[in-house]
């Protein structure tokens, strides 16, 4: 073999010394050699597997390793395994045709990305020079992304160390009935508040300032915020009135997560551009793009566009999406994870919170779920502060390691869990997992003073 297959131990030593991990203090963590990975599990270097209920950072949609993805990954690299982006080429142009074919409405036309930050770079991009405006509005709890201008869009904690950064992004917060900027006490009120709250902002900032306003069309890793009935299609309506940019951020979202081709679809609501990536071709190689609509696309006719990327349309990258979208066409993948949905996951959840007072809500859709952990359910006080480490996060570190002790690798954010296998995962996998979460629910269950 042309590559190395280094015991758990040589991982471990060569990691410390040589990698410089994300989002972590190098000296504080201890990276899970990985050697293998297959479907919905992966193995460690010891031989321990673990059911993958976050699918990676939810991005393996289609599980690990499928055999026809990795097929047309090693076809490609033999036939063309790389290409300058000013070329025309058939996986290139075929990725392309699929992706504008699963997308809504006149969204016809794909710019491709390395990954989810550089598609929303490109959305904001295209949105102020085909309206000449600058603002861009984005909610809190929200994450696009750690570039300059994404980091800068997101509306977590992750954006504290980047600011002040790029200029022009004005916030705003979106619907979560469960803790109510509106004080709200219904979805329908928290809808009709959101909106007009949105309105008011867009009022205020002046109209003719405004190129965009982006969200998650289900907010990911801030929450698994589901919109409330009306809430896209309201957005839609104010982005039409001021000939606003409407972008939806389907990194997360998209790709059967909500078992839909994308997550708008469940809605019906057409934006102007969607930003992609994660699930296109479940990360086998990076990739990422924006779905962009016939007068967003009419702008840059004869105009160019001015941003460009040594990799967009990577012949390896656009292989694999062929493959991942054929395969999740032909394995009814979309399908199952509605399916999933609505009849395994959903109310294997709602039995966990009969039983286990620790469990404040549960919402979700499709294979995209989340347990949000209070440790009392009147007052809704998290299980954790907003934005704990350390000591203060130590009730969901003891969940997540008592998860891990049951061979689950769970998402944890903050004082909630997220339930985001991939989205072919079997019923029993499934299941098998909640029960692991049943009994790890038990850590948070001790913390409850309700
Ligand atoms: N947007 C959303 C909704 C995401 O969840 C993510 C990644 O988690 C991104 C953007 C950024 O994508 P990437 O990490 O590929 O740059």
């Amino acid at each position: 073999s042309l590559l190395p297959s280094y015991d758990a131990e040589t991982i471990r030593r060569l990691d410390k010394a040589h990698v410089f991990h994300s989002w972590s203090a190098q000296a504080q963590i201890a990276p899970l050699p990985v050697t293998r990975a297959e479907g919905s599990f992966f193995w460690d270097g010891d031989g321990n597997r673990f059911l993958d209920f976050s699918s990676q950072l939810v991005n393996v949609n289609i599980g690990h390793q499928h055999p026809a993805v990795v097929a047309a990954i090693q076809e490609q690299a033999g036939r063309l395994a790389t290409l300058a982006p000013g070329f025309g080429n058939d996986v290139r142009a075929e990725a392309a045709r699929l992706i504008a074919e699963v997308a809504p409405g006149d969204l016809d036309k794909v710019f491709f990305t390395n990954g989810g930050a550089e598609a929303n770079e490109n959305a904001i991009r295209m949105a102020r020079v085909h309206t000449g405006r600058h603002k861009v509005l984005s909610a809190y709890r929200s994450y696009h992304g750690a570039t300059a201008g994404a980091i800068a869009l997101t509306g977590d904690p992750r954006r504290w160390a980047s600011e002040p950064g790029i200029s022009g992004i004005v916030r705003y917060w979106g619907p979560y009935l469960y803790r109510s900027a509106f004080h709200a006490s219904t979805e329908a009120e928290e809808c009709e508040r959101a909106l007009a709250h949105l309105r008011d902002l867009v009022a205020v900032e002046g109209p003719q300032t405004i190129a965009a306003i982006i969200l998650e069309t289900v907010v990911g890793t801030n929450g698994i915020l589901v919109p409330p009935e009306g809430y896209l299609a309201g957005v839609r309506a104010l982005c039409d009135e001021f000939g606003i940019v409407m972008i939806a951020d389907e990194v997360m979202a998209g790709f059967a997560r909500c078992g839909e081709w994308f997550a708008v679809d469940r809605w019906g609501v057409v934006p102007d551009l969607i930003t992609f990536a994660k699930g296109v071709n479940s990360g086998y190689v990076p990739l990422g793009g924006v779905v962009i609509s016939e007068r967003i696309a009419a702008t840059f006719a004869d105009r160019p566009f001015p941003g460009g990327l040594t990799y967009s349309g990577h012949p390896l990258a656009c292989a694999s999406a062929v493959a991942s979208i054929n395969v999740m066409r032909e394995e009814k993948v979309v399908e199952n994870a509605r399916r999933l949905g609505d009849d395994v996951i959903g109310p294997a959840l709602r039995a966990l919170a009969d039983k286990h007072p620790s469990v404040g809500e549960v919402r979700g859709l499709g294979v995209f779920w989340a347990l949000e952990l209070v440790r009392d359910r009147t007052t809704r006080e998290p299980l954790v502060p907003f934005n704990a480490s350390g000591a203060d996060a130590a009730p969901m570190a003891a969940f997540a390691a008592a998860c891990k002790a049951g061979g689950v690798w769970p998402f944890v954010h903050f004082n909630r869990t997220h339930v985001v296998p991939p989205c072919t995962t079997s019923d029993e996998d499934v299941l098998a997992g909640i029960a692991v979460l049943d009994a790890a629910l038990d850590e948070a269950d001790k913390h409850y003073t309700g």
